[in-house]
């Protein structure tokens, strides 16, 4: 199979020196070399912090409406480029065709779209009225201002979405940007970097810098906020480097989303939403259905359903639209991972019903798609996240029993529930510890560019879209404009009388002293 050569190794950063050698990025579908990219040190991240603060102002200057054409001209850019980008993201993820188009290209556009429209609306001044009797006649302003420089750390499963789809909103808001994407899958963020300056984005505006963990670390020490997507473990020691550094952080972090169908679901739906959202990008999705409770009476139609289903997926290397319907594990230590939870789940009763091991013989990495049934909580592959094709069934009495599983969890991504009584399913998704919860549906939460997207518990701090996906790139000024005929001085002022103070004491009373105690 050939291999899609890139060569960005002096694309990035706008000329900065590499530092201590070069990262291959390997195809994880074919085995061959996609490309190269520089390792960057602490100085070369230093260097081009020092460019991004310096390209920041004129940046902010463009105002909500230059800035906007530039993204509009983005998101035409992108669409024009889609082939060149799915390949570029195909190659360095081994994901399938559809995996990129779909949920990349599709997301990326829309965003470019979304936030060139709606952050001049989620960062307009604010007047705000004050009840307070000080501040009588005074114009009082709520302001967002741009941080100046945002550091995004993104992981290897959607090198579009959450590594370079995060610097959308940070662009929008006047702020300058510079990306950290995954060492594994660096060479799509490059490109979009490139797209952007085509499209009219200053220099140094959009920077990425590419290396290890080091780099990533090394980027929170130069940036005012930091925005980071990946795993739990490496989210502790970015809250932690950040809380240092007193900057702010958002925290995209890992998941384990239960998806509960309950008796009087409709189970065709119900059987393939859990097949798609489970092996949709070979299972490496954060809100992938991860585990699924199935009520008693229905549990056997649904597991027949699933498994039928499950049966006629075709794994493989990509190699056009269509070709196959999961595609590679893209980060090699991943494929240990997901085969350790499967043998745990084994070793302790689990039933394999379809798949069950790696895809032997081939030049890349797969894992077959994989249904368990006979699951309990004593099992890793119930509790812990395991980031591949696989689907645990579990059998339970009631939604009682349903809640309580899917809540038995460190994590709180998303989560999910089956029922054609919408009603009772919105009751049970309010009890769901899990920053988004769909009935009758998943994921597609996260296309709701409106919507807050962030995880409860472990899985998060803050989130990306809504409002508050564009004011976390911001600080919020408070302006207070007192009117040109002001008094003098005013009744609470030096020198304190006695007269004065007496007849402020009455109007507090007045003022606050007249309600109830109880
Ligand atoms: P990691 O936490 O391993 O890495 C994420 C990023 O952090 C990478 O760019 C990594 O660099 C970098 N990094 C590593 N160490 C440090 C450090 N000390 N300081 C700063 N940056 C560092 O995550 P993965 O890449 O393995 O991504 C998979 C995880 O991401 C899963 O848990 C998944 O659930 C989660 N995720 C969450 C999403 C959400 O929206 N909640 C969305 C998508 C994924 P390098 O790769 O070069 O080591």
């Amino acid at each position: 199979m050939a291999t899609v050569e890139h060569d960005l190794t002096h694309q990035q950063g706008n000329g900065a020196a590499p530092a201590r050698g070069d990262i291959p990025v390997e195809n994880p579908a074919t085995g061959g070399i996609a490309g190269h990219v520089p390792d960057l040190d602490a100085d070369a991240v230093a260097e081009m912090a020092a460019r991004g603060r310096a390209a920041q102002p004129g940046w902010e200057a463009f105002g909500f409406d230059g800035r906007a054409r530039v993204l509009l001209r983005a998101q035409k850019w992108l669409i024009d480029n889609s082939e060149r980008v799915v390949r570029t993201i195909v190659s360095e993820t081994g994901k399938t065709y559809e995996d990129a188009e779909f949920a990349e290209i599709s997301y990326g556009a829309g965003a470019f779209g979304f936030w060139a429209k709606e952050a001049p609306n989620y960062l307009a001044d604010e007047r705000v009225k004050s009840s307070q009797i000080l501040l009588k006649g005074k114009k009082l302003i709520l302001r967002y201002r741009p941080l100046g420089l945002i550091g995004v750390i993104g992981p290897w499963n959607y090198p579009l979405v959450n590594s370079f789809g995060d610097c959308i909103p940070a662009l929008a808001a006047g702020n300058s940007v510079i990306l950290k994407p995954s060492e594994v899958t660096p060479l799509t963020s490059l490109l979009l970097a490139e797209g952007l300056r085509e499209c009219g984005l200053p220099d140094g505006v959009c920077q990425v810098a590419t290396g290890r963990g080091p780099t990533g670390a090394a980027l929170i020490e130069r940036v005012d906020m930091i925005m980071f997507t990946g795993s739990t473990a490496t989210g502790r020691k970015v809250a932690a480097a950040a809380a240092e550094r007193l900057i702010p952080c958002s925290l995209e972090l890992g998941g384990k989303d239960p998806m509960i169908v309950l008796s009087d679901a409709d189970l065709e739906r119900a059987a393939n939403l859990a097949v798609y959202y489970s092996m949709q990008n070979a299972g490496q999705t954060c809100i992938s259905i991860e585990r699924v409770y199935v009520e008693a009476p229905v549990y056997d139609e649904f597991v027949g359903k699933v498994t039928d289903k499950m049966r006629k997926l075709r794994v493989g290397a990509p190699n056009g639209p269509g070709s196959v319907d999961v595609g590679a594990i893209t980060f090699p230590p991943q494929l240990d991972t997901i085969a350790a939870h499967v043998s745990d789940a084994v070793e302790k009763g689990a039933r394999v019903l379809v798949g069950g091991k790696a895809v032997a013989n081939v030049g890349g990495r797969f894992y077959e798609p994989t249904l368990l049934v006979d699951v309990d909580h004593t099992m890793k592959i119930m509790t812990e996240e395991t980031f591949g094709p696989t689907l645990p069934i579990m059998k339970i009495a009631d939604a009682e029993e349903g809640v309580r599983l899917a809540n038995e969890s460190p994590y709180g991504l998303g989560a999910s529930v089956f029922t054609r009584d919408t009603e009772r399913g919105e009751a049970i998704a309010r009890r769901l510890e899990a920053g988004a919860a769909n009935v009758n549906d998943a994921i597609v939460n996260y296309t709701a560019l409106e919507l807050p997207m962030g995880g409860a518990k472990a899985s998060g701090l803050g989130s990306r879209h809504g409002a508050g996906g564009i004011r976390k790139y911001c600080s919020q000024q408070a302006i207070v404009i007192t009117p040109r005929l002001a008094l003098k001085r005013e009744a609470h002022m030096f020198p304190y009388k006695a007269r004065t103070t007496r007849l402020i004491a009455r109007l507090f009373k007045l003022m606050y002293g007249r309600g109830a105690r109880d």
